[in-house]
């Protein structure tokens, strides 16, 4: 089986290994979690019930379609643990989030992966794959980790294609750097599918990834319902549920999204560059970039980590690297333009 790999963090180099936010949490998030900390002698709300009112509210949905759960990654087992039994099957394109393999081997589900065309997710063929053993497909928009989308378009086509008692899980991890209009928001297309679940999470756009909270939104409350029946009890801390109210308070918000649609810029910027140093990248919507560099790619890694640079390296495929600060991409970049093909 193969175990989860994290990006390595190197002391004295630069991390763009783990499509962090190179922010430091807000002053009014930190003194939150401080706050919280002085409780932390009792359990937490096992339901995340302020939580999942203000997302609800925020979202325009029912209390009862929103799922708060300890990660995205978690509300990802949950699901697979509710959905799928050993003798049935998960889908997912590949390369895709690396934790899907685990997850699907983990309960013993077999896994269909279907590769990406041209980097991006080939949903006619994944369509077409959908036999009666398949329970549940996840669809990473943007893909981690080559950051391409898939545009509403082709999303309401495939979800029209599978059949009804098939869930589909949108993994939207990375929707809040997404400046393309034609990709769509899955919250909008939540009416139209009840076998659509959407899943997001604090750790990217609201920089809360050490805390470790998600959340799932479905149209049909049963999905919420068994995510609620496999989750592991109290996983979701005090901290965590205090960090995220936190940071939906509209003027702490305003200031993370505003964080956010500077990593878009950056991120055009460094995708420009590398586009001029002659890397194939493919058009990103996420807070990363994909070199797909084959089996160059290991050497291409530890040449940058050798510049002080730590980039995520999939051996044999490609490189994901994470659009940091300016400054620290203007030091990636000077590595890849050393490096170029
Ligand atoms: N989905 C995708 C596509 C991801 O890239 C990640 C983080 N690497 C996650 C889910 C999990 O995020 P978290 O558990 O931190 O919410």
């Amino acid at each position: 089986m193969p175990a989860y790999v994290p990006g390595r963090t190197v002391p004295g180099a630069i991390k763009l290994a783990s499509n962090e936010t190179p922010y430091p949490p807000l002053p009014h998030v930190v003194s939150r979690i401080t706050e919280a900390a002085a409780e932390i002698n009792r359990y937490p709300d096992n339901f995340a019930t302020e939580l999942t009112s203000v997302l609800a509210a925020k979202l325009g949905v029912d209390v009862e379609q929103v799922r708060v759960g300890c990660g995205s990654v978690s509300l990802c087992t949950q699901l697979v643990q509710a959905l799928v039994d050993a003798d049935e099957e998960v889908m997912y394109a590949w390369r895709s989030f690396e934790a899907y393999p685990i997850i699907s081997a983990v309960s013993g589900a077999s896994a269909i992966q279907v590769p990406l065309r041209e980097h991006v997710h080939d949903l006619a063929a994944m369509a077409e794959q959908v036999s009666g053993k398949t329970k549940l497909i996840f669809v990473c928009n943007p893909n981690n980790p080559t950051g391409t989308a898939v545009s509403r378009d082709a999303l309401v086509r495939f979800l029209r294609a599978v059949p009804p008692d098939v869930v589909v899980a949108l993994d939207e991890a990375y929707r809040e750097f997404v400046t393309d209009p034609d990709v769509p928001d899955g919250m909008t297309l939540l009416p139209d599918f009840p076998n659509l679940i959407v899943l997001r999470t604090f750790s990217k756009a609201y920089g809360l990834a050490g805390l470790r909270v998600g959340y799932a939104v479905a149209a049909d409350p049963a999905l919420t319902a068994a995510l609620r029946q496999t989750q592991v009890p109290f996983a979701v801390t005090s901290v965590a549920q205090a960090a995220a109210l936190a940071s939906l308070e509209p003027a702490a918000e305003r200031e993370l999204l505003a964080r956010v649609a500077d990593i878009a810029q950056e991120r055009e910027r460094v995708f420009g560059a590398l586009v001029g140093f002659g890397y194939p990248v493919p058009p990103t919507q996420a807070n990363f970039v994909w070199l797909p560099l084959g089996d160059a790619t290991a050497d291409w890694a530890a040449a940058c980590e050798a510049r002080r640079v730590i980039v995520r390296g999939f051996a044999g495929s490609g490189a994901r690297v994470t659009i940091g600060s300016a400054q620290e991409n203007d030091r990636f970049l000077a590595a890849a333009a050393e490096l170029a093909p």
